[in-house]
């Protein structure tokens, strides 16, 4: 624990040198590590002892990271992935398998939505998608007996909505299963999720936590909350013995890091996607400023929807620190010091107004991105949910003429004068 205030552990937790060693977390670019006996070497492969013996399920560059994350997000165990799909999916694959159910919001990343209800389906996890505003009851009677977990995004991507984290844990908790809940937006910065009842989260490292465009990354935390043995029918993979680990049963012999101790132990030596040290330490590098970058995304975007509301060309404007936002209570309760720097909008004349406004901007970039030190925007319609069809981007709330607009780390006052020349245009 390195003081109490979000900037402070952004620079120091995950990594303490002792005496004389590296003040930065040093990149330990190597695949393996060797030891003295075989012995010592077996005890490591029984996870009798703790150690590093190969980078596919350990490394201490992703370690101490990872570390970091979880100590920002106050949970006890984190797990660094090679991207932000590789934590969803494992995120949920760690206990879910063929034959299981689980149910997400609607209201999540193209990449995301696309994982659950196509690629998942193929193996046998079958998801529900949800409108995240229905009703508790509603919601209550989606549940089956497979049902192994609730999904959603703090703040929805590209929607920018908030999602209530207090009221679906309590129905999740009440049927027995986890919280799982998409940080990258808000990040840990503008939302500890744990606080509100979520007992797994996951990040888009990729996004604010680089925030440089730098590396593709993602991890998972885990609270160390929920308590699998207490619903040890419905998460065999942690309450039963693992023969592929001579018998261990993560939940009784790890406790409180059981569910990050499978996930590396089974998942990651078996499907490898992992983070590579050197991005993990690109990572690290962002996550030093990434308290004092949100200040600065959060106010550039409040300004720049401030002006956008006024303007006389704009159709409609979405972010949820707006006053007028129908979000606007749950930013109050869940985010309140600003919610992220991605706001949406839309231009009188629609979707094709708003693809050749896009064209126009000089200073803010097209790009596949979000939440980047640079300005950048993207028409989902035309580019993240383009697989989607009609009725799937209506589900998921993305209006055809939607632009998802990323406010980077410029003077405010230069974006919106970049927006200004590209309004007179058109
Ligand atoms: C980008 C993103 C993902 C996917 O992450 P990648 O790092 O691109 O694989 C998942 N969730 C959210 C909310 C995202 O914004």
């Amino acid at each position: 624990m390195y003081g109490k205030h979000v900037e402070t552990q952004c620079v120091h937790e995950g990594y303490k040198p002792e005496n004389g060693e590296p003040r930065q977390i040093p990149v330990y670019q190597s695949t393996t590590f060797q030891y003295n006996t075989s012995d010592e070497m077996g005890q490591l492969f029984d996870l009798e002892k703790e150690g590093y013996f190969y980078t596919r399920l350990q490394n201490p560059t992703n370690d101490a990271v990872a570390a970091k994350i979880a100590a920002l997000e106050g949970g006890v165990a984190g797990m660094l992935t090679s991207s932000g799909q590789a934590a969803n999916f494992m995120v949920v694959f760690n206990i879910c398998e063929a034959g299981d159910h689980f149910i997400s919001s609607s209201s999540i990343y193209g990449g995301t939505f696309n994982l659950f209800t196509v690629t998942m389906k193929k193996m046998g996890i079958e998801c529900s998608v949800i409108d995240q505003n229905m009703t508790e009851e509603e919601i209550d009677k989606l549940f089956k007996p497979n049902t192994k977990a609730v999904f959603g995004e703090t703040i929805t991507n590209p929607t920018v909505n908030i999602f209530d984290i207090e009221k679906f844990a309590n129905i999740a908790h009440r049927h027995g299963v986890p919280l799982i809940v998409d940080n990258t937006f808000a990040t840990p910065v503008n939302c500890r999720p744990f606080e509100w009842g979520a007992d797994i989260v996951t990040h888009s490292t990729t996004k604010y936590m680089d925030g440089h465009g730098v590396g593709v990354g993602g991890c998972i935390v885990d609270s160390g909350n929920f308590d699998w043995m207490a619903h040890a029918d419905k998460f065999p993979g942690l309450t039963t013995p693992d023969e592929s680990y001579h018998g261990i049963t993560y939940a009784k012999r790890f406790g409180k890091g059981a569910y990050i101790t499978k996930a590396t132990a089974q998942l990651m030596r078996d499907l490898g996607c992992i983070q590579s040290p050197q991005n993990a330490f690109y990572l690290n590098l962002g996550l030093e400023s990434l308290a004092v970058r949100m200040k600065q995304h959060c106010s550039g975007a409040l300004a720049v929807a401030k002006y956008l509301e006024k303007n006389d060309k704009v159709a409609w404007v979405k972010y949820p620190d707006l006053e007028s936002d129908e979000s606007y209570e749950l930013f109050k309760k869940y985010t309140p010091n600003g919610s992220c720097g991605v706001l949406c909008f839309g231009l009188k004349g629609g979707r094709d107004i708003s693809v050749s406004f896009m064209d126009k901007l000089k200073l803010a970039s097209i790009e596949t991105h979000v939440a980047d030190s640079r300005t950048c925007l993207l028409h989902p319609a035309s580019h993240t949910h383009r697989q989607m069809t009609e009725k799937q981007l209506l589900e998921a709330g993305i209006a055809p003429d939607l632009i998802r607009f990323s406010v980077g780390l410029e003077n405010s006052e230069d974006i919106i004068a970049d927006l200004e020349q590209a309004f007179k245009q058109i």
